[in-house]
């Protein structure tokens, strides 16, 4: 049922790349894939399913490896995800979780594979991050390439697609959509997929303009309907009327013109006008995310919190798990820097089957390394598997929440006595791991000379720096509004913790969202923090701001703001002067 000839129909989905597009829509149809058996096998027929699950696999990798092989080595961002994507083959949580299942279930391949998909899915979807959430596309899209080798049922090449025309698909994988040539394909809309999808980053930066998250919206469209995709608006308009087609063309102008200059500069380091280089960094949660650190251009990891598996368990991970998850992080991101954080649990991560604390305020209670320090053994474990890490890389240990010196002594009394049991167990680890403490307590900026004494950096955590010194939970949308990173008091605490540093010769970087938010980075600049970590996603906006910045510039601004009262006047006084840089961003 399309809707040739019939009026014009605006549907609204998520925006997935930015851009317009107008022409014909062409379906893409997979759904076959979708239907799959359950059967029973007995031993000698686990084996055979366990084969044809390692050879679909294998097919599915070498399909895979050949379309990394025709694109071209100066697609960077497109190459990493997809690199990425070549491992998730090979993932723990697909591979061997489908391989264990076929061996106690006793179950067929397909059944296996689509049992363990859909947990691995599941997992992912549940969490509150988008990020994370959009992840399980990616798992989705890995399993759909096995199955399609499994069940026979053939993929549509879309490189043998050689129409003028949008795709209109219930899914496309971040490798369709690398194989798009823009020539021929104008854009994409899809049912599935999200705003960070895999599918999205790509679209991004081939900038191919997609419409993701349709729902079963793409079912009322038919072969041959005129389409408008609006990428940055999150819509799409079927047959259009002359009036908005003639709208819509001019827009389309005006974006190209527009974005023109902006794709030239993306790779280019963050180095300012007047030739001062920044480090970009990258947080994040998982093993997964790696992925998109470096197709966002990462130049390390610069906060890995390691809350994520203490609270999927119902007991404490071993040091072998925490090793494990923490080399392979290492490992991909070799040699660029990895800074993973010790436990920060507590407050508003807690995990009930461990332990349950009746707080009146969490935020304020045994969170972080208070609880670490009070459950040695657990904090102990978790040192010994980062510092076994750092044999596989550059890594560098970082504490959360210290607020006081007394906390950064018996925290290197720890150090000390995981370095001597990994000694007398023969482990390899490394004795070069710098240390680090989160600068996210009102008092540890006070003391922050004294505690430069213990340490090799200090790392500002905005979230709670901002939190602790309002006295604002983070989490209370009542007094959301007073939680401002351009507040002086917070900008006032930033300049205190840079002097300690310099005074005492350590360095200083900052991983709160602040850092995330091109509106800061003049205030950040002219604070000096050259290194920067952050949310994946907003590393090529606060690079371009960088990129069109001068330091000696920004330390004005810095002086302007210390003369300031409000959050307020500070966020006028830099969007009035950047106002162009700031739209340019995005952000105004
Ligand atoms: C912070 O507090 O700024 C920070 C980066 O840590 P988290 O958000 O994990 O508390
Ligand atoms: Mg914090």
């Amino acid at each position: 049922m399309g809707n040739s000839g019939s009026e014009q129909v605006v549907i609204n989905g998520i925006g997935g790349s930015p851009g317009i597009c107008i022409g014909k829509a062409y379906i893409v149809d997979r759904e076959g894939v979708d239907v799959i058996k359950r059967y029973r096998v007995d031993e000698a027929g686990a084996a055979q399913e366990i084969n044809r699950f390692k050879n679909a696999v294998e097919k599915a990798r070498q399909e895979h490896a050949a379309v990394i092989d025709s694109l071209d080595d100066d697609l960077g961002s497109e190459l990493n995800i997809l690199e990425a994507h070549m491992v998730l083959y090979k993932d723990k949580m697909i591979y061997e979780k489908t391989v264990d299942t076929i061996n106690n279930e006793k179950i067929n391949a397909e059944w296996a594979l689509k049992k363990v998909s859909r947990q691995a899915r599941l997992r992912f979807k549940n969490v509150d991050d988008p990020y994370l959430k959009s992840r399980a596309d990616d798992i989705a899209q890995v399993a759909e390439k096995v199955m399609s080798h499994l069940t026979g049922v053939q993929d549509i090449k879309i490189s043998e697609i050689n129409k003028r025309v949008v795709l209109v698909a219930h899914d496309l994988s971040p490798a369709d959509t690398s194989q798009i040539q823009l020539e021929q394909i104008q854009g994409f809309v899809t049912d599935r997929g999200g705003k960070d999808s895999h599918t999205s980053i790509i679209a991004k930066s081939l900038r191919i303009p997609s419409v993701v998250g349709l729902g079963k919206a793409t079912a009322g469209v038919a072969n041959d309907d005129l389409i408008i995709v609006d990428g940055g608006g999150g819509k799409i308009i079927i047959n259009p009327d002359e009036e908005t087609l003639i709208r819509y063309e001019e827009r389309k102008v005006r974006f190209e013109r527009y974005h023109a200059g902006l794709e030239r500069s993306s790779y280019l380091p963050a180095v300012t006008k007047d030739g001062e280089t920044y480090t970009l960094l990258s947080n994040i949660e998982l093993v997964e995310e790696v992925v998109s650190a470096r197709d966002n251009g990462a130049e390390g990891i610069g906060l890995f919190r390691t809350e994520f598996l203490y609270l999927d368990l119902k007991r404490f991970p071993t040091e072998e798990e925490l090793y494990s998850r923490y080399k392979e992080v290492v490992e991909l991101m070799a040699p660029a820097p990895v800074t993973i954080r010790t436990l920060d649990i507590n407050g508003d991560k807690v995990n009930p089957s461990l332990f349950s604390l009746e707080e009146a305020n969490p935020a304020l209670g045994l969170r972080a390394v208070r609880f670490c320090l009070k459950n040695p053994q657990v904090f102990l474990t978790q040192i010994k598997a980062i510092l076994r890490a750092g044999a596989s890389g550059n890594v560098k240990l970082l504490i959360p929440m210290i607020s006081c010196v007394s906390e950064i002594v018996q925290v290197r009394e720890i150090i000390d006595q995981a370095v001597n049991e990994l000694e007398k167990e023969n482990k390899e680890f490394s004795g070069k791991v710098a240390l680090g403490i989160m600068i996210e307590v009102p008092s540890a900026v006070i003391v922050a000379e004294k505690l430069a004494e213990y340490v090799d950096f200090f790392s500002i955590g905005t979230n709670d720096l901002i939190q602790y010194s309002m006295a604002i939970d983070r989490r209370n949308r009542q007094v959301a509004h007073l939680y401002q990173p351009l507040e002086p008091s917070v900008i006032h605490m930033i300049r205190l913790t840079r002097e300690a540093a310099d005074k005492k010769g350590i360095d200083l970087a900052m991983c709160g969202e602040m850092a995330g938010e091109p509106v800061n980075i003049p205030i950040l600049m002219g604070l000096d923090i050259k290194e920067l970590s952050m949310n994946p996603g907003s590393i090529p906006t606060v690079k371009q701001m960088i990129r069109n910045l001068d330091s000696s510039e920004t330390r004005k601004d810095l002086e302007k703001a210390l003369t300031l009262s409000t959050a307020r006047e500070v966020r006028q006084m830099i969007s009035d002067k950047y106002k162009e840089l700031l739209v340019f961003n995005g952000q105004e």
